[in-house]
């Protein structure tokens, strides 16, 4: 794992006359070492059943606009864009027999008793359209059996049948039908021409319906042709025993003199790689690849079972459909790889070319790889490790090989390795010296040991214990200074005394020495254009001579485990890496490009050397990686982000937990954006769900995603689905980035999308809102103005019914008053209540005096007719006049005068018996009488002394009835009451 810079300078070495000890051999042509020695097998990958969910039966291979792979298959179209496989059915589940793309962009396909092409949707998928009507198919003649072939032309497309050919004009001009004849056999298109082979006749040209042999075209009356590819002014045809030129002067054969290597494997299948080469597939399973000039180049075995399809995508990928199931090789490719296929057993550690072989430190011991003159492959484990080997050196003096007991030397052409040294600790690294190739350091896990030459071999010359350092990486800068990275603590150097083989001293670097980081973590060291770069905790520090200094260039700045940086600098220039990414540099002073490596290869990466036959070989998880620079693959397309499909998802439970939710929610497949130049549109109030994809057949696509306003900062690097909450209605823009595994990098994706607003949230919705509210309120206060006055009615009603009650109660309360008075308003005398009180007291009074008590009731004679004569209010004032006089003659402090009501007026005269009564009734009488008033009196009079158990009204009553009589005597009289005569101490 640390410097293998050993062969590079080694050569140098060798060539300035520096080194007594001469290690490896490398100036052979490196493209004849790896196409003659140790090619590798394709990168590929195989993709079967449990990757698609569809039969393992394919029958065509093509690749559409996008670079996606389009699959015939037995269930239907398969569709793969690196990631994931998608399959569209046709109606009736028809199989897809054969796929072309029309020179109009459509896609062709050809079935089972039908035809037609597939037509995008707005979701990213295809549906089948189908064209027997177009070419005139009715009823009976539907029935067409198989489809064998889609030919399409600068013009139109041809189908093959079973019996007849059909021609469709782009555009939908009027399709054209040939009966064919049951010896023809595959057709072949050339431009706007097509070709077949009429068994029994040979090579045929198809001209308006007829065929007619081409020169020379009887050789192939019963000899099969797999394919046929069109050249400038002639034709290649791939015969099933080798190439074919046809041209206008007859045909003639091609290529290296004798049937081709493939004429015994029965050719099937033929196509041309992006290089120019040509690939045929046979029915044993085995693929042949010719150069340009039809030379052999390689021979790649699939299996066993006959390969029925090739196809290539726009990656260099060639797929190959087998009876059996899909594979895609990485053809052409300079990388190829070695490992379990070829035998090699456990994980390789290290690697070396040593005695025409390649040599593997693995995990399983040490192992030797060789290949015999067919082609095949041979790994011989050798038991002279036991466990791990970590670390092989290639010298002319023999192998070296560290490994978990210590050193062995294998001596060239010897059957069996010595012993060199035993050590519990292990040998990790075995590098000899930069400067002086008789030196090799092997690093172990308790001492640095120095090999020096013995005889013919090597010896363990020094050991030097490693103490407290652990030992995470070694580089040698100038002779014998030493410099290591800890894996427990700080870097450090060692200077080492070469005459001796003594440390001269160990410094370990620190702050003083410029490295102003914490160190705990360990640290590492690597060597890069004569300097020593330290990395510690995750900061890289380089050094000028006297002390560190920060560095943040490349390829430091590039590379994402610092701690794991590695640098080889090797013939074909430097490479920098981690376990993760790989970086070259073809010299100082250019720039770092990274090394991207089919993805199911990529990583791991542990060694990275040119071995002594010259073959750039880099140790990776899947095993040994080679390079092979005559191996050119084509420009990388750029990689693309697209959306592959888009669905609004709803949620109708509101707060259950996110599995109950998830559960709930409910998909609905949107249009993608961009057809019809349409927005992509979200239904108010529901979230999103998208897959994207960036059709690339190197595996691991990787997004992240941005969306401005919600998520500001990138999201880590995840997979192909986004979901998005719902959001507020509005426009957004999604910014996805995508890259593959290995790092290739996407044109990144910016997607608006806008999020339609609730019914309510909508303009419309608004403004009728608004209108509502303001009808509403209007109602309202219409509604509450008009309650308001009925309540103002009610109150006043209520208002009126109270003020009348009022005025009712204050009426009876004025009638109360009224009574309460005690004068009469009209004459001013007192009133009847007053005569009534009095009469009471004077009654009690004159009882308990035992004095009489007189009363004398006077009453106008002959009013009503005086009222009728002079009017109501003469009547009045006369009745005033009369009380005036009446008042007048008697005496206000002992008597009581009342109007007693009417016309009628009342005299008590307490202490007065009846007789004096009289005498004053009868005064009363005459001043009436004599007044000038035109009006009489009569006068009733009574008295008696009140006794306990006389009535009180007796008296007024008794003092009436002598009234009545002195009215009917006559009036103007005075009467006294004769009954008081009788009994008058009785009563
Ligand atoms: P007689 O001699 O029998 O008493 O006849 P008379 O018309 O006076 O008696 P009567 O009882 O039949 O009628 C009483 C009249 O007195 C009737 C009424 O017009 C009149 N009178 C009673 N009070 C008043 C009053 O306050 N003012 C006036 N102007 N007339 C009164
Ligand atoms: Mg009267
Ligand atoms: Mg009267």
């Amino acid at each position: 794992m640390l410097n293998r810079f050993v062969q590079w300078m080694a050569c140098l070495a060798l060539s300035l006359g520096l080194s007594g000890v001469a290690l490896a051999q490398a100036s052979e042509p490196v493209s004849r070492l790896v196409s003659e020695r140790l090619p590798g097998a394709p990168l590929s990958r195989q993709f079967s059943t449990g990757d698609f969910d569809a039969s393992p039966r394919h029958m065509a291979l093509a690749s559409d606009a996008e670079g996606r792979l389009l699959v015939g298959n037995l269930d239907g179209l398969l569709r793969f864009d690196g990631e994931s496989w998608r399959l569209f059915e046709l109606p009736g589940q028809q199989p897809v027999r054969a796929i072309a793309k029309g020179a109009d962009g459509r896609l062709y396909v050809g079935s089972f008793d039908t035809f037609g092409w597939m037509e995008p949707d707005t979701g990213g998928g295809l549906v089948y359209r189908e064209l027997m009507g177009a070419v005139g198919l009715q009823g009976k003649d539907r029935n067409v059996g198989v489809v064998w072939e889609v030919l399409p032309t600068p013009t139109g497309v041809y189908f093959q049948t079973e019996h007849a050919l059909h021609f469709l004009p782009y555009g939908g001009g009027r399709g054209r039908t040939w009966p064919l004849p049951d010896n023809s056999r595959a057709f072949y298109v050339d431009g706007e021409v097509l070709y077949t082979r009429i068994e029994g006749q040979g090579f045929s040209r198809f001209v308006d319906g007829r065929f007619v042999v081409e020169p020379g075209g009887g050789q192939f009356a019963t000899r099969s042709l797999p394919a046929m590819f069109p050249r400038k002014g002639w034709r290649l045809l791939v015969g099933e025993d080798g190439f074919y030129r046809s041209d206008a002067r007859g045909i003639t054969r091609l290529g290296a003199p004798g049937p081709a290597a493939f004429a015994d494997e029965g050719a099937y299948v033929a196509v041309e790689l992006r290089d120019g080469t040509l690939m045929v597939g046979t029915n044993s399973g085995e693929l042949f690849r010719y150069e340009r000039d039809l030379t052999l180049r390689q021979r790649i075995r699939i299996g066993n079972f006959g390969i029925l399809a090739l196809g290539t995508d726009s990656e260099d990928g060639l797929w190959v459909a087998t009876e059996a199931g899909l594979h895609r090789l990485s053809i052409p490719s300079p990388w190829s790889v070695i490992g379990s296929a070829q035998g090699v057993q456990g994980r390789a550690h290290d690697f070396e070319w040593f005695d025409g072989a390649l040599w593997l430190a693995t995990s399983r011991g040490i192992g030797r790889l060789t290949r015999d003159a067919a082609g095949d492959y041979a790994y011989a484990r050798k038991d002279w490790v036991s466990y791990e080997s970590y670390s092989l050196l290639a010298t002319t003096a023999g192998l070296l090989a560290g490994h978990r007991e210590g050193i062995i030397l294998l001596r060239k052409g010897a059957q069996r390795a010595e012993v060199l040294l035993r050590s519990d600790a292990g040998i990790y690294v075995i590098q000899a010296s930069r400067h002086d190739p008789s030196l090799v350091f092997a690093l172990g896990g308790q001492a640095l040991y120095l090999l020096r030459p013995a005889g013919s071999g090597w010896e363990v010359w020094r050991e030097i214990p490693t103490g407290t350092l652990s030992p995470w990486s070694m580089e040698e800068l100038e002779p014998g200074e030493l410099w290591f990275g800890d894996s427990r603590g700080a870097p450090q150097r060692w200077r080492l005394d070469l005459s001796t083989g003594r440390l001269r001293d160990r410094t370990v670097m620190g702050p003083e020495h410029g490295i102003d980081a914490d160190s705990t973590g360990g640290s590492n060291v690597y060597l890069l254009d004569e300097r020593v770069h330290a990395v510690v905790a995750g900061r890289d520090f380089m050094f000028d001579g006297r002390g560190f200094a920060p560095f943040t260039e490349a390829p430091f700045s590039l590379i994402d485990r610092p701690k794991e940086l590695t640098v080889r600098e090797t013939p074909l220039g430097a490479y920098a890496f981690t376990s993760r990414q790989l970086w070259h540099r073809a010299r100082a002073g250019h720039p770092w490009t990274q090394v991207l490596l089919p993805a199911d290869v990529a990583g791991g990466y542990g060694t990275v050397r040119v071995t002594a036959d010259g073959v750039l070989r880099i140790s990776t998880w899947k095993g040994l990686v080679q390079y092979d620079p005559t191996e050119r693959s084509s420009a990388q397309r750029r990689l693309r982000v697209t959306v592959e499909s888009v669905s609004a998802r709803h949620v109708r439970t509101g707060n259950a937990s996110d599995a109950a939710r998830n559960a709930a929610a409910t998909f609905t497949p949107l249009a993608l954006p961009g057809q019809d130049g349409r927005l992509l549109q979200v239904p108010a109030g529901q979230g999103l769900v998208l897959r994207f994809s960036m059709v690339s057949m190197e595996a691991g696509a990787q997004f992240r995603y941005r969306l401005p306003g919600v998520a500001a900062d990138w999201t880590p690097w995840g997979d192909a689905v986004l979901s998005v909450r719902p959001l507020p209605a509005g426009t957004y823009r999604l910014e996805v980035e995508g890259r593959s595994r290995a790092g290739r990098e996407a044109q990144p994706l910016r997607l608006e999308f806008q999020v339609m607003p609730f019914w309510y949230e909508t303009w419309w919705a608004r403004a009728l809102a608004v209108v509502t509210a303001v009808l509403l309120i209007t109602g309202l206060v219409v509604l509450l103005s008009r309650l308001r006055t009925r309540q103002y009615l009610a109150a006043n009603r209520e208002l009126e019914q109270r003020v009348a009650e009022r005025t009712r109660a204050l009426e009876k309360a004025n009638r109360q008053l009224t009574e309460l008075a005690t004068e009469d308003p009209l004459t001013g005398l007192c009133n009847r209540r007053v005569l009534e009180t009095g009469l009471r007291r004077e009654w009690n009074r004159c009882m308990d005096n035992s004095q009489p008590l007189s009363a004398l009731m006077i009453d106008v004679d002959h009013f009503k007719k005086f009222n009728d004569d002079h009017g109501h209010l003469e009547g009045d004032h006369t009745l005033r006049q009369v009380a005036q006089l009446l008042r007048r003659h008697h005496d206000e402090e002992r008597e009581l005068l009342a109007r007693y009501g009417g016309e009628e007026f009342s005299l008590l005269l307490p202490g007065v018996d009846p007789a004096q009564a009289r005498v004053r009734a009868e005064a009363l009488r005459e001043t009436v009488a004599n007044s000038p008033l035109g009006v009489t009196v009569s006068i009733g009079v009574a008295g008696f002394v009140p006794g306990r158990h006389t009535e009180r009204d007796r008296l007024l009553r008794l003092a009436d009835d002598a009234l009545y009589r002195a009215k009917r005597a006559g009036r103007n009289r005075v009467e006294v009451d004769t009954s008081l005569d009788r009994s008058p101490g009785k009563v």
